[in-house]
This record gives C-alpha cells, structure tokens and sequence, in this order.
C-alpha cells in the first residue's frame, strides 16, 4: 500500500504575464516521505507555480522535472499520466454520482478542476470494476469516508468533500500529491484529520507539496517550508528555522 513517491524538481523557474513577472527564479525540490510546504502573502506567485508544476502554463526560463524526467513543455495531461495528482480548491462535483463513483474517477482523469461528463460515460462506468473498487475502498479508508460511499458526493459537508478531493487523487497512486489550501474553511477537528491523512501518505513513501494559508498547520506538518515573496524564494528551511527567520516574520506577521 506504499506511495512510491517521486522527487520533484523545480529549478530555476520564471514567468510572467505581459509585464508582470509573477515568478523569477523560483528553485524547490520535493523528497519522497517529506511534506514540502509552499507559503507566501497573496499575489505572491503560489498559484502561478503550482499551474506550471500541473502543465497549464509554459514555463518562460527553468525546468520541471519529477525523478530526472522533464514535465516543462509537456502539458496537462503528460503531467499527469508522470504521476502528478492535484486537488482543486473549490471541487466541481457533478450532482448524481455517489462518494464511491466520485472517487473511482479519479482514476481516468487528468488534473482538471471538474470530472468532465465524458469519463461518467465511459462503457461500464456505473458498474465500478472490481480492481477499482478495491483501491476506492482502501483510499476511502484512509480518509475516513468509508460509510459514506454510497451517499451523494455533492451533499457531503465541506471538510468531507475535501477529503473526498484528497481520496480522488490518492486512488491514483501519484508519485507527487499537490494539495491547493486543503485546509481552507476546515475547523480545527477537521484540519487535525486532514494532517492525519498527510502524514499517512508521507509515511507511506508519498511526496506531498501542501500549498497552504494556515501557517499554524504549515509549522506542525511541513519537513520543508519555501515561502515566496514576489515571485522570488525569500527562505527555505525547516518550520524552526522560517518560524524564526526575520524576513519571514517581517513579510507574513508584519513583526
Ligand atoms: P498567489 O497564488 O501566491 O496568490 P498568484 O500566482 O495567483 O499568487 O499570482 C502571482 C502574480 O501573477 C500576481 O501578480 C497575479 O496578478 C499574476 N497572475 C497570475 N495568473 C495570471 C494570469 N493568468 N494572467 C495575468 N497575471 C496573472
């Protein structure tokens, strides 16, 4: 039931749209087994990396690779058949289809923001093969929604849609789990759950790169924190060492 993670790579990165360079030389890796958490204040450029990371955008200079393989230049889905998984902040999840189908899904999308109608009409679909049954229940399992699977995805509450979002890429095995503020709108029982999970896929051998506001979670989770700052890295280092760097604390808590 491992992860087989792989290492991200991020080396040097730069875009910008028009005149507005919203990243300039960004460089990051993600390890397997490790939670690389990416911080930063709004309009930093988190967004931007994670969009190039997943192939929806070009990078300008730089190179994007997962175990030596480059993924700049590729698109969307090279991204993700490389093993790259990603959850969207606000799911679009179709009315009508249960936990279980939601999940199963997972398994013939790439990182799109919606599952497009197509994959519910693929032959067969509504009756779930049995391969795909199996590992729907075992990432249902790890994220707790066990007995909910048969109930309506869309009527699920917010943190268990997250959830649902985490396990719909979880069932894909990805060798990069990109989480996009997971933890927004969650209550504090509901983010420890979703630590929880996070932790279980790193210590299945995942890489995780958690893209998160809630610096607090970032602290307690992270191995590796890169916090940006106008489309530059400021800091890289451990939750002790950002916790306590001055232009961290300058930038985000205005200390
Ligand atoms: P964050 O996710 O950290 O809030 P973003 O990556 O969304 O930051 O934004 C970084 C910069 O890039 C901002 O100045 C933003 O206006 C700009 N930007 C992002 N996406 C686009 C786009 N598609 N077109 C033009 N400018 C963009």
């Amino acid at each position: 039931t491992g992860f087989a993670g792989k290492r991200l790579v991020i080396d040097n990165v730069s875009k910008a749209f028009g005149g507005n360079k919203a990243l300039k030389g960004v460089s990051l890796t993600a390890e397997p087994g490790r939670v690389t958490a990416l911080i930063g204040p709004n309009g930093s450029g988190k967004t931007t990396l994670l969009n190039m990371v997943c192939g929806f955008y070009r990078t300008d200079t730089g190179a994007i690779s997962i175990d030596d393989r480059r993924l700049d230049s590729t698109g969307p889905d090279a991204v993700a058949r490389a093993g790259v998984a990603r959850t969207f902040q606000t799911p679009n999840i179709p009315e009508g289809i249960t936990v279980l189908e939601a999940v199963v899904s997972g398994r013939y999308m790439s990182n799109r923001a919606s599952i497009p109608a197509a994959v519910l009409q693929l032959p067969g679909f509504r009756r779930i093969r049995r391969e795909d049954r199996s590992e729907a229940d075992r990432v249902l399992g790890l994220v707790g929604l066990t007995k909910y699977r048969d109930v309506e995805a869309v009527s699920l509450p917010l943190g268990m849609r997250r959830m649902l979002e985490v396990a719909r890429c979880l069932i894909s095995r990805p060798g990069v789990l990109l989480l996009d503020e997971v933890a927004s709108g969650l209550d504090e029982h509901e983010v420890e759950m979703l630590s929880e999970v996070v932790r279980k896929v790193t210590a299945a051998g995942g890489t995780v790169v958690l893209v998160e506001h809630n610096f607090q979670l970032v602290l307690s989770l992270a191995d590796t924190i890169v916090a940006l700052a106008h489309g530059e890295v400021m800091a890289t280092g451990t939750p002790a060492e950002i916790e306590s760097n001055p232009r961290v604390l300058n930038e985000y808590l205005g200390i």
